[in-house]
């Protein structure tokens, strides 16, 4: 099947029933090739499954959604939306009803403040670290784990490499994590098919670089475009030649997939071949909300329900995980309530309950027995209690270790 503008699109914005075709098999076995040869130093590569021995043997997995609003999740007319993460999880996890963002409500400075235990206040389009230590770095420099230990693999493109290590003296990007965006490698490694002149003739050419174009502008909400990865330039000509045929049959075949599933894969995949002990994969389907699709904001919802479920089974099921991990899902912020003057569940920018008020969930090792937390929580919480989870020192955080996960 030749794909159609339509296709394109939902192999970026989501089709969130989509089911793993041979193609897609074929693309993510490519993109691990490419990963291995690729933005990775090679030292980080060769200590693949050969970890410090530091730390207290507990794995951590961190699910950060986008922006979802309690209306349209953990609430009784939102629970259609997650069927998953209500029905299957919430009875064994410890789950906190009220964990509030009371930092900045974009992309990048939510997952920073997430991630290093403090509000940060940097740039939006990450063009800047963050300014405290990550966890990776407080995990990497503390105990001295390798870089293969610590992963981010998102979707969001709000994020920048700049994500995986902060600017703080004495710790940064020779203690920072591995980053993934699976989506910028694929369109990267489409647009150097293109380019190369791959497709089988002209009008085939000319016609996926027209759908190419219009993805891209289609993507660019929030007045951002893709920051694609120049990385792909310094591939291994043969690791190149393989992820490039591989992505151009997956866009040739047109079958739907979304952002999110192509993430879920990767980290999979990661998981598998490199088990880190600090994962965290970023879902953000969700942020279709800024095109003003209320319909594919919800199949965004659910199509991260189901992708964390599947992120739960993987650990069950991967023996280097299974009985010490510790997986936590948090959604990064809500979103602006309807009638708001800033267009309502489009975007994330009010200071108002909506916007503020998440939820987070915690399934696995740490939970001594499933229970519902009334008590506020903040997101900053979050850090210095999985660092103590991982066996970290003791951390410089805003935020309070919280007690009912078990160290
Ligand atoms: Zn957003």
């Amino acid at each position: 099947m030749k794909p159609t503008g339509d296709s394109i699109s939902r192999v970026i914005s989501g089709d969130p029933e989509a089911t793993i075709d041979r193609s897609k098999r074929e693309f993510l076995r490519a993109a691990m090739a490419l990963l291995a040869g690729l933005n990775l130093p090679r030292t980080s590569l060769a200590g693949g499954g050969q970890h410090g021995t530091g730390g207290s043997g507990q794995r951590v997995v961190m699910v950060v959604f986008g922006g979802v609003r309690r209306a349209e999740t953990f609430s009784p007319q939102g629970l259609v939306n997650i069927p998953h993460l209500s029905a299957d999880l919430l009875p064994q996890s410890l789950f906190y009803r009220d964990a509030r963002n009371e930092g900045v409500t974009a992309h990048f400075n939510a997952i920073s403040s997430i991630l290093t235990g403090n509000w940060q206040r940097v740039d939006d389009w990450g063009k800047l670290a963050p300014t405290t230590p990550t966890l990776f770095e407080q995990f990497r420099k503390g105990l001295g784990a390798a870089q293969s230990d610590t992963w981010v693999v998102a979707s969001n493109k709000a994020l920048t490499n700049l994500i995986g290590a902060s600017s703080a003296a004495d710790h940064g990007p020779m203690y920072g994590a591995n980053v993934v965006f699976p989506k910028q490698l694929m369109i990267a490694a489409v647009a150097n098919a293109l380019r190369a002149g791959r497709s089988r003739n002209m009008a085939d050419r000319e016609k996926i670089e027209a759908e190419l174009q219009s993805m891209l502008e289609a993507g660019n909400y929030e007045g951002l475009g893709w920051s694609v990865f120049d990385a792909a330039e310094r591939l291994d000509p043969r690791v190149r030649g393989t992820i490039e045929e591989a992505i151009t049959s997956f866009v040739r075949s047109g079958g739907p997939t979304s952002g999110d599933e192509l993430t879920f894969l990767v980290s999979r995949e990661v998981m598998r071949k490199f088990s880190p002990r600090l994962l965290v994969v970023i879902f953000s389907d969700v942020e279709v909300a800024h095109f003003g699709s209320y319909a594919m904001h919800v199949g965004g919802i659910r199509s991260g329900d189901r992708l964390s479920y599947q992120m739960w089974q993987e650990i069950q099921a991967n023996s280097e995980y299974k009985g010490k991990t510790t997986m936590v899902v948090m959604p990064e912020f809500g979103r602006d309530p309807d009638g708001s003057t800033t267009n309502g569940f489009f975007n994330h920018r009010g200071d108002t309950e909506s916007t503020r008020g998440t939820w987070m969930m915690a399934l696995g090792a740490a939970v001594d027995k499933p229970q519902i937390i009334e008590r506020p929580i903040r997101h900053v919480d979050l850090c210095a209690t999985l660092g103590d989870l991982l066996g970290c020192p003791p951390m410089d955080s805003q935020g309070t270790r919280l007690k009912e996960l078990r160290g």
